[in-house]
């Protein structure tokens, strides 16, 4: 999966360079969302994507030095701000439970209430930078976002005893 992160990495657009206007992502992002909840339900899309960001989480994870967790969510939190995916700031870390807000959030910041949370990659990719560290398997979830009105993007995460998820 790192290596995949090398070979999108390469952009040749001489013309056009690396940018893109941010609506453009939302619009592969919710469109193909909103395909994928057709075909294998709300739970199945939610996973899809959750476990899709949990992989790009544990390739970046494994691109950062860990040399204890604070500076280890330091190293993310830089990245993910450099990447503009949002500002990732951490609510609350304790042994059992992790709280992190996404502001800015890249899928969701400034989107209007349509009922229903959205970032599931982003989720996952926090699920799976801290797996990459803990070297297990952490439960998920978005307990606010601002596609539900809630002002802003946050994933709990449940750090013990998770390997059956
Ligand atoms: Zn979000």
């Amino acid at each position: 999966m790192s290596d995949l992160l090398k070979i999108i990495g390469n952009v040749h657009r001489p013309t056009l360079g690396e940018e893109i206007p941010l609506s453009v992502f939302r619009a592969f992002r919710l469109y193909s969302g909103m395909y994928l909840k057709e075909l294998m339900g709300n739970r199945g899309a939610v996973v899809l994507f959750q476990n899709a960001g949990r992989e790009l989480g544990k390739a970046v994870g494994k691109t950062v030095p860990r040399a204890d967790l604070k500076s280890y969510l330091e190293e993310i939190e830089a990245f993910v701000k450099d990447s503009k995916i949002g500002l990732l700031l951490p609510e609350r870390v304790e042994e059992e439970v992790a709280v992190f807000r996404l502001e800015e959030c890249i899928t969701c910041s400034g989107m209007p209430n349509i009922g229903e949370r959205i970032c599931h990659f982003e989720v996952g990719f926090v699920a799976g930078v801290l797996e990459n560290f803990l070297k297990r398997r952490v439960k998920a979830y978005e307990t606010k976002c601002n596609a539900m009105g809630e002002g802003v993007c946050e994933v709990k995460l449940e750090l013990k005893d998770a390997q059956n998820n």
